[in-house]
């Protein structure tokens, strides 16, 4: 089976609260399922507000003695967790393709990637300097001190199970906050496996908790956090919806957000780009899982000069890619998450066909492997009446807009109300500095298709969302700043 692995008891299928792994508190559970078949693997706890109420008692109980423990302390647990990660690679990416469906390849290039920031903030946690600000009045002096902000909330997507809760959790726990957290119900058990890791690494009880849910549970157990005031920080990455309806039901208590939303990518060629660049950055930026990352090129503008060759060369790279379950190692494309992602793919082809774009590959549903598969595909002729245009696809479907002039380029990359990452290939130097700082979007690509790093920091302008994971400034979102006076010092 392929779920044989080194360690069979890194399959948690229960919540973590308080140091304890237990049961929902109704006993419910629901099922994950393997999206290469659609078969139901295992059955995770489907947790209500109870689960997430007393998941809050135990954060809240722990938090007290977790900010007064050394920064270096928190770092020294932090460590041995990434070293447990790394020694536990192999499995945690077995679990991660099987509920995940992305190959294996990429599964491991997950963990390290995932581990990759826990280890960062292992060492910026210790780092975390306030300021005493120049005397301004004799007699007195200020001081501003960072502190931690409180309990946390973190609600993660499945499309990076294992990288986008770590990314979240190591900071706030780098800094001296407790954690609550909730993976997405299709991809509970690598996020639980890194909890049981954590716990491994010696992090007290009650320092992390983490639930799952189904979909639906799972609303209701994140109400009850987004309505408790001890509840300080609210950390998403997920839909824009959603993302809104957070920020809406938690200013009842006014809690600090950030929010790592949707995205619509632009993709600019022009015609000096070096063409071999920019079809390598193409690939390696929109067919990662499958195109099911926010940050993967949705739309791609090619400057008319260039644009039949591109289209022709891409098209062949493309109907190279090899489908399948992520069983098969040689594997570089797996099965969408669930049959609403194939769905939403096959409605957006339909669209742009119906609407004069023509298919170079794929453009169908791949049956003959699985219920979720979706080959590989090319659009050429898109326009802007395409549903491709204004909304994220999140499937491995490229459709080609022409372009003539670097202003038009420019204003359709930013026709958008979203805002994450944008990518442009040019050998022309002043024009890297031009367009970069024309495209609004939190993240650029310049010549450069593979764009992540723990050390830069990430997130998104407009409604892409706000605050920033990874780097040094990835560390303010869970801190406040507090303004000490001293006075009667003369
Ligand atoms: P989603 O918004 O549907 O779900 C994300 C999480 O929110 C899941 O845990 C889900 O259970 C939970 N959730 C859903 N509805 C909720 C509600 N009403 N109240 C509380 N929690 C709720 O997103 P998804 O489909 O899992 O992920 C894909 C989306 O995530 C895409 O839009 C993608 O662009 C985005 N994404 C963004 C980033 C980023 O860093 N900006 C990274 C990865 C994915």
């Amino acid at each position: 089976m392929f779920l044989e692995l080194t360690r069979p008891e890194l399959v948690r299928t229960q919540n973590l609260i308080d140091g304890k792994w237990t049961d929902a508190a109704e006993g419910a559970r629901y099922p994950v399922a393997n999206p290469a078949n659609g078969e139901r693997f295992v059955d995770a706890a489907n947790s209500t507000s109870a689960d997430a109420r007393a998941a809050t008692d135990a954060a809240a109980r722990a938090l007290p003695g977790w900010r007064a423990t050394l920064p270096r302390e928190r770092a020294a647990i932090l460590r041995r967790w990434h070293a447990l990660i790394l020694a536990n690679l192999e499995d945690l990416a077995r679990i991660m393709s099987t509920e995940q469906g992305k190959p294996l390849v990429e599964s491991r290039g997950e963990v390290r990637y995932g581990a990759s920031y826990v280890e960062w903030f292992a060492e910026e946690g210790p780092r975390v300097y306030g300021d005493i600000i120049p005397q301004q009045q004799r007699g007195k002096r200020m001081i501003a001190v960072k502190e931690p902000i409180g309990i946390v909330a973190a609600i993660t997507p499945w499309n990076f199970p294992l990288a986008m809760i770590a990314r979240k959790i190591a900071p706030a726990l780098a800094v001296g906050c407790t954690v609550v957290a909730k993976p997405a119900e299709d991809t509970p058990l690598t996020a639980l496996a890194l909890a049981l890791l954590a716990q491994e690494a010696g992090l007290p009880d009650g320092v992390l908790n983490m639930i799952s849910a189904s979909r639906d549970a799972g609303v209701a157990a994140v109400a009850d956090w987004l309505a408790d005031a001890r509840v300080r920080k609210i950390t998403f990455t997920g839909s824009t919806p959603v993302g809104k309806h957070l920020a809406r039901e938690s200013a009842g208590t006014l809690k600090k957000l950030s929010l790592e939303l949707g995205g619509n990518a632009p993709f600019i060629v022009f015609d000096d780009a070096d063409i071999d660049a920019a079809i390598a950055g193409l690939m390696a930026s929109k067919f990662r899982n499958g195109g099911q990352t926010c940050v993967c090129p949705n739309r791609v503008y090619v400057q008319s000069g260039v644009y039949d060759a591109f289209a022709r060369r891409l098209a062949e790279r493309v109907s190279s890619l090899k489908v399948g379950p992520a069983t098969d190692d040689s594997v570089l494309i797996g099965p969408m998450i669930n049959a609403r992602a194939v769905d939403k793919i096959a409605r957006h082809v339909d669209d742009a066909l119906s609407h004069g774009a023509r298919v170079l590959t794929g453009g169908r549903r791949l049956t003959e492997l699985g219920p979720n598969f979706y080959a590989p595909t090319v659009l050429v002729d898109a326009s802007e009446k395409m549903v491709v245009c204004c909304e994220e696809t999140f499937g491995p479907v490229v459709p080609l807009f022409r372009f003539e002039r670097e202003e038009d380029a420019i204003r359709a990359a930013n026709d958008t109300p979203f805002g994450l990452a944008a990518y442009f290939y040019t050998r022309d130097a002043r024009r890297i500095h031009r367009v970069s700082s024309q495209l609004e979007a939190g993240v650029i690509g310049a010549n450069e298709g593979a764009v992540a790093s723990e050390a830069a920091p990430f997130g998104g302008v407009k409604e892409s969302g706000y605050g920033r994971e990874g780097s040094r400034y990835g560390l303010d979102d869970y801190l406040s700043v507090k303004y000490v006076c001293e006075g009667g010092l003369d």
